[in-house]
């Protein structure tokens, strides 16, 4: 196996992101094959005792156990990695799995931790629910208040940990503030970096510290594996993450990994078209609801935050009916081609109702916290002809009543 660019970091690192996505991190076999290889192995052989001794002692490279390494998992870290930014990336089996490891790696009992209360059912989940239990404390804050990143700092806080735009409320972070805050106060930044990916906000650009991404979503991009990635600086993932990971083992299948790396190719590509058609979709929507929220859309609270800090708006956006859950239900029945799905991130167009689904996990009360209205939809745009999607809502959001 060999580095395709002849080993040459020097020339890697300099590739611009779209060359990242496409080439970035990629290892030929002697077989020279053009597309990434699919390394369906768990265990490795060696010519002689010594070469696998000196592995495991750490004096020579090479892989020892799917665990610890793998060629195709090695390829999605480095090509995660050089998209970032980032010193080092280790993979994951799923975004929760990211998270999970990129908190638990680093926090001990009696640590505490400020979260955005906006977030992802399971995010959330972990802050209120897991942490605790290992006497691990957290204050969820609005997280797009910069007073309150402040007020809830304790001499104990070692994390912040949050989403930009938050899934479902579409909250945005100050990134440049809150990392700098951090910074200062000796505080690790975790940002769950899921719904703009690396093409659209590079959240090291502004001082985060880690990087933790559900590649579930856009990263795929097609919804069909699960997938999460930490990215960071080489001390933090060699010396805190990867112990976590590899003795506890959450990584991600070679297959996986694989499928992801073949859909970086496409990131670029897609994510901006995805957010063109989501910013059309929604400037259609927007008259005929209640509360329309796009980051790129001047009635978004944070507009000029999120232009300064991002590149595109992403594919998704939420929305408010009137009528709360038995309007917002009666406009997904009435969906013809957008499909009714959880899922986010995909080429396909998908709509859901966060309180129901998503978020009910979380319970009423968080969800109520968190701006998570009984009315409130969320719709992923994907890569169709954006004029079907809106003849789609159009008739659907008249089903409704609307
Ligand atoms: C989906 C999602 C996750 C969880 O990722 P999985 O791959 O489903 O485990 C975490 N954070 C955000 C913002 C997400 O959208």
């Amino acid at each position: 196996m060999k580095r395709s660019d002849g080993q040459n970091r020097l020339i890697t690192a300099n590739w611009r992101p779209a060359t990242q996505a496409v080439r970035g991190g990629t290892w030929r076999s002697e077989m020279g094959e053009t597309s990434e290889a699919l390394f369906l192995t768990s265990g490795y052989t060696y010519d002689d005792a010594a070469t696998v001794a000196a592995r495991f002692a750490g004096e020579a490279d090479g892989m020892t156990y799917s665990r610890l390494q793998n060629p195709t998992v090695a390829m999605l870290e480095e090509r995660i990695a050089l998209l970032e930014g980032a010193e080092a990336c280790r993979a994951q089996a799923s975004g929760m799995a990211a998270m999970t490891t990129a908190l638990l790696c680093q926090l001990s009992a009696g640590d505490h931790v400020v979260a955005a209360k906006a977030a992802f059912g399971s995010c959330r989940w972990l802050i209120d629910n897991l942490l605790p239990r290992f006497g691990i404390s957290g204050t969820t804050i609005d997280a797009s208040d910069n007073a309150a990143w402040e007020a809830a700092i304790r001499p104990h806080t070692k994390v912040f940990f949050f989403e930009s735009p938050a899934n479902p409320t579409m909250d945005v972070v100050d990134l440049e503030f809150v990392c700098s805050l951090a910074r200062a106060h000796g505080i690790t930044t975790v940002v769950d970096n899921a719904f703009a990916t690396s093409a659209l906000q590079r959240p090291l650009d502004f001082g985060a510290d880690v990087v933790a991404y559900s590649a579930t979503k856009m990263m795929d991009g097609q919804g069909r594996v699960l997938a999460g990635a930490v990215c960071g600086s080489a001390q933090f993932i060699n010396d805190k993450l990867l112990p976590f990971q590899r003795n506890t083992g959450p990584n991600i299948a070679p297959f996986n990994a694989w499928v992801v790396l073949k859909g970086l190719e496409t990131l670029d590509l897609r994510i901006h078209r995805q957010s063109e058609n989501a910013l059309k979709v929604a400037q259609f929507v927007e008259p005929r609801v209640a509360r329309l929220l796009y980051p790129f859309l001047p009635s978004h609270p944070q507009y000029a935050l999120a232009v300064k800090q991002m590149k595109a708006g992403g594919s998704i956006f939420s929305l408010e009916v009137p009528g709360g859950r038995e309007q917002a239900h009666a406009l997904l029945d009435a969906l013809k081609l957008v499909d009714i799905s959880n899922n986010i991130g995909d080429s396909r167009s998908l709509m859901c109702h966060p309180a129901s689904t998503t978020h009910h996990g979380v319970g009423p009360e968080t969800r109520t916290d968190m701006g998570v209205t009984e009315g409130m939809l969320r719709l992923n745009v994907g890569l169709e002809d954006p004029d079907d999607v809106i003849e789609d809502l159009d008739q659907a959001l008249k089903a409704a009543g609307l």
